[in-house]
C-alpha cells in the first residue's frame, strides 16, 4: 500500500467523503493491507454506533413471476427454465407466524416483478402483517412500482424498501437491462420512496459484467450522496440461464473492500452479509461482518418454493427450515465474535 492510498483512507475515515477520482483510486489500490486498515476502520466506526450487534431480517421470497428481464437474473420473464411459483397471502401470513415465533421483528418481502401483487393485494398483505405483529417492521423488496403506488403501500404500514439502484453509471444499467427498464425511473422510485417517508435501501451487484473502477466510484459517491438507510452489497453470481452464464462472478475480497468503504462513507447505514456472499464463499458472510456488515437475512420462505426463488446458481440455504437457517446464522455470527439482535433494528442517527 502506498503513502497515498493510506492517506486516503484516513481522509476517507476523518471525512466520510472522497471525491470521485479518489474513489476509483481507492478501488484499484485494493490489496491485502489496504483491506485491512479499511477493515479496521469500518469496525471502529460500526462498534461505536451499534456496539457488537447483528441484525435479522426474515426473508420471504413471495414469488419468482417477473415482467423484467434484467440480464443478470434468474428469474427474468425470458427464463423459460424458471418454475414459477407465488405465495398465497395465507402462505405469507403464516411464514410471518412462524418468523415471528422465531424472534423476527422485521419482515423482507421480496419478489419479480409479479402483476398480480397490484396495490389492493400487497396492501392487504402489509396491513395484516402489521395488524398481527404491530411490533414489527415491514420491509417491501418488490422492484419498480408507481409514487402512487409506494405511497398507498406506506399507508398501509410499510416501514422500509430495498432497492438496489443495481449501477450509478447510466451506460453500465443499459448494459445490465433491456432498453425498456430506464436508469432515471430506477433513481425517481429511490427519490420518491425517500420523499414518502421509507427506510431506503440502495445497493449494488460487486463484479457485474461491464463493472469498472469508474463505474464503482460512481456507486459509492453515490452512496455519500443519498445516504441510505440500508445498502445491499454482494458479488454477482452467473446463473446458467442467462446472457451472461459465461461471466465470471464477483470476488469475496472485493466485496468486502467495498463494505468496508460504504461503513466509512455512511457509518451508521444498515449493512447486509448477503446470501450472494455465503454463496461464493464458505464463510463469506462472516467475513462480511469482519468487514463491516452488520445484517443477516435468513431465509424465512417455505422449503418448498426455495430453490425455485434462484437468482443465481448455487444459492445457499434451499434446503433448511426457518429454524434451521436462523440457528445457523446465529451460530456464524458468535463465532466471528458477534451477537444477533432481534429487535426492529432500525437505523441509529
Ligand atoms: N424485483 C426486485 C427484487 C430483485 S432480487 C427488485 O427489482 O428490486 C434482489 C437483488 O438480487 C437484485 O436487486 C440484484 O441486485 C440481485 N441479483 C439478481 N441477480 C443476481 C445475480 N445473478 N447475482 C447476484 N445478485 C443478483
Amino acid at each position: 500500500m502506498t503513502e497515498r492510498i493510506r492517506e486516503l483512507i484516513e481522509k476517507l475515515a476523518e471525512a466520510h467523503s472522497l471525491a470521485l477520482s479518489e474513489y476509483q483510486e481507492l478501488v484499484e489500490a485494493q490489496c491485502p493491507e489496504a483491506a485491512n486498515l479499511l477493515a479496521e476502520k469500518a469496525i471502529a466506526v460500526r462498534r461505536a454506533i451499534y456496539g457488537n450487534a447483528v441484525y435479522v431480517r426474515g426473508l420471504i421470497e413471495i414469488s419468482n413471476i417477473c415482467r423484467n428481464d434484467c440480464l443478470y437474473c434468474g428469474i427474468r420473464r425470458s427464463n423459460a427454465h424458471c418454475e414459477r411459483y407465488r405465495l398465497s397471502e395465507e402462505e405469507i401470513l403464516a411464514c410471518g407466524e412462524e418468523g415471528y415465533r422465531l424472534g423476527f421483528r422485521t419482515f423482507v418481502l421480496q419478489g419479480g416483478e409479479d402483476p398480480f401483487f397490484t396495490d389492493q393485494v400487497l396492501c392487504r398483505i402489509v396491513t395484516a402483517l402489521k395488524t398481527a405483529h404491530p411490533d414489527c417492521a415491514v420491509t417491501l423488496s418488490m422492484g419498480e412500482r408507481s409514487r402512487e403506488s409506494y405511497q398507498k403501500l406506506r399507508e398501509a404500514g410499510a416501514d422500509r424498501y430495498l432497492l438496489r439502484h443495481e449501477t450509478a453509471d447510466q451506460e453500465h444499467y443499459g448494459k445490465l437491462h433491456p432498453a425498456e427498464m430506464r436508469f432515471e425511473n430506477r433513481m425517481r422510485c429511490l427519490r420518491d420512496l425517500r420523499e414518502l417517508g421509507y427506510q431506503v435501501g440502495c445497493g449494488f451487484m460487486v463484479g457485474s459484467p461491464g463493472q469498472t473502477s469508474h463505474t464503482l466510484a460512481e456507486d459509492l459517491k453515490f452512496i455519500q450522496e443519498f445516504k441510505p438507510d440500508m445498502c445491499g452489497i454482494g458479488p454477482f453470481v452467473p446463473h446458467k440461464d442467462t446472457p451472461f452464464r459465461e461471466h465470471s462472478a464477483g470476488t469475496l475480497e472485493q466485496t468486502c473492500y467495498l463494505l468496508s468503504i460504504i461503513r466509512l462513507i455512511h457509518p451508521p447505514v444498515l449493512l447486509p452479509a448477503t446470501t450472494a456472499l455465503g454463496t461464493i464463499h464458505p464463510e463469506g458472510r462472516e467475513l462480511g461482518i469482519l468487514a463491516g456488515a452488520n445484517v443477516v437475512m435468513p431465509n424465512l420462505s417455505p422449503v418448498s418454493v426455495r430453490k425455485k426463488y434462484e437468482l443465481y446458481d448455487n444459492k445457499i440455504c434451499t434446503g433448511e427450515e426457518s429454524a434451521q437457517c436462523k440457528d445457523c446464522l446465529s451460530a456464524r455470527v458468535a463465532s466471528v465474535g458477534y451477537e444477533i439482535v432481534t429487535d426492529r433494528g432500525d437505523i441509529k442517527k
